[in-house]
């Protein structure tokens, strides 16, 4: 990533980021421009830089911020009518942190409202064009932040992935998008979609900008409780995975390479890695290309002494239903406190405070936000709690053990991210059922807390990205973005 220095000044790369923003204004991809802010603080790292002084890892490195994260600069809106003119007091924990090492953000990106959906066509402020294509979705929710990367507007770009909101739209657009393990990146004054699954992580062009970006993020945060102690910058480089997985490594050692030496005891030997596919995801609901895309990347790893393990995963089969309850009941209680009284807009039709609310409520929710507001109460309701959330929340404990049980066999998991590539917009729209089969192959992860890498894998005869998602036990975050190296 290009940071500035005493010949590339940080003034010219933010003006050269915001010159290609408003050059691609017709993709609809930001919200808001920081034009003045933005310049300002390059000014401040370029004076910095004159004096000699020392300056941060991302010194004057232009970003684009999904507009979940709040901060002084512009308006948070989540992409939502409810949080329009809504201006943050507060800064999210992550983008302090990547703020204190010189990066400067150039715009706000737009996203589905409150992050429901999976082409940012749900978003107030209209969809985002996929970066290949301008008659299809650039994927979602994170839409707008993966085509400002895709673009090389910025050099990267903030996202949050509640259910595959970071993947799939950057396999839409051809770049690297992380979900990291759950409690690796601060949650702290993101807007909350579903507390027990939201990650927060970035869209880049190399697995090296995400390994810079994630050892700037990671670690334990006091302002949010679920936050892990900072594994990742603990991590070795190369380590095995066997010191960091749940479940204790395999106890056999074996040689590396055609010849399957017997096992010494010898540090220096690196034992056959395994990599699993997950046979239930090999069928026709999957787009060809996407298949051959797998089989081609199977290939190339068998070649480089990789043994590939066909996984019998059956309780994935349950992710997207107990990721449909589990995640409207946490919507529909989070969303509870945007009341017309304490943030954004307020409806001005109303006559006492109920209306206030109501009104409020219908004319600033998006329709799938009120969508996954009623069945969030609907699942939790007294009657139904038993049929629903709980047995949801049985499937997601199956789940989550399933995942243990192949990470004890194989050292990473490699699948499709989505079924399809970038499909047109309009397309599934108005079928909701459709748009949330688009989440099949990532779900299953946030509902584990495991942590997931979208990486580009070719593209399709019609010219459209192909991604493939790198799955690893519970802070092997480090260790799966080393791996992305070999994949290439
Ligand atoms: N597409 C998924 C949904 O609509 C995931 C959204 C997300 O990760 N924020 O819930």
């Amino acid at each position: 990533m290009k940071t500035a220095n005493k010949t590339v000044t940080a003034e010219r790369l933010v003006r050269d980021a915001l010159e290609k923003a408003e050059h691609f204004r017709d993709y609809n991809i930001f919200t808001y421009i920081n034009k003045t802010g933005a310049i300002q603080k390059a000014r401040e790292i370029d004076a910095k830089i004159a004096r000699g002084e020392k300056v941060g890892r991302l010194a004057g490195v232009p970003y684009a911020l999904k507009d979940n994260f709040l901060s002084p600069e512009g308006e948070t809106t989540a992409s939502a009518h409810i949080l329009e003119r809504f201006t943050s007091p507060v800064t999210a924990t992550v983008v302090a942190k990547l703020e204190a090492e010189g990066a400067i953000m150039i715009g706000r990106t737009n996203l589905d409202a409150f992050a429901h959906g999976s082409s940012t066509e749900n978003s107030y402020y209209g969809p985002t064009l996929n970066a290949f294509d301008q008659e299809r979705v650039a994927g979602g929710s994170s839409g707008g932040s993966a085509v400002a990367v895709a673009l090389d507007i910025v050099e990267f770009a903030t996202g949050t992935d509640t259910g595959g909101s970071i993947r799939q739209p950057a396999s839409f657009n051809g770049v690297y998008g992380l979900k990291p393990t759950y409690g690796c990146n601060s949650r702290y004054g993101v807007v909350a979609m579903a507390s027990s699954t939201d990650c927060i992580g970035f869209f880049t062009k190399s697995p090296d900008d995400m390994d810079l970006l994630m050892s700037i993020a990671s670690g334990r945060d006091p302002k949010d409780m679920t936050t892990l102690p900072d594994y990742y910058n603990n991590t070795k480089s190369g380590a095995r995975l066997g010191d960091s997985r749940l479940a204790p490594a395999r106890p056999s050692l074996r040689g590396s390479g055609a010849q399957s030496a017997p096992v010494v005891a010898n540090v220096h030997e690196t034992p056959t890695r395994r990599i699993g596919v997950i046979k239930d995801f090999d069928n026709k609901s999957v787009d060809s290309e996407i298949r051959n895309a797998l089989k081609r990347k199977c290939e190339t790893l068998k070649k480089k002494g990789y043994e590939i393990v066909e996984l019998e995963m059956p309780a994935l089969k349950y992710a997207l239903a107990a990721y449909y309850i589990i995640v409207p009941a946490e919507v529909a209680s989070n969303l509870s406190r945007y009341d017309g009284v304490r943030y954004g807009f307020r409806s001005d039709k109303s006559k006492d405070l109920d209306s206030l609310y109501e009104n409020t409520r219908n004319e600033g929710f998006m329709p799938e936000n009120k969508r996954r507001i009623m069945i969030g109460n609907f699942v939790l309701s007294s009657g139904f709690y038993d049929a629903y959330f709980l047995k949801a929340a049985k499937a997601r404990t199956l789940i989550l053990q399933e995942y243990e049980k192949a990470f004890e066999q194989v050292d990473y998991i490699l699948t499709p991210v989505s079924p399809s590539p970038a499909f047109k917009l309009g397309e599934k729209a108005n079928d909701p059922v459709a748009m949330y089969l688009e989440d099949i192959m990532s779900v299953s992860l946030n509902l584990a807390g495991v942590p997931g890498l979208a990486v580009p894998a070719g593209k399709t005869k019609a010219g459209l990205p192909i991604g493939l998602q790198l799955v690893g036990p519970r802070r092997s975050d480090k260790q799966l973005i080393e791996f992305a190296k070999e994949l290439d």
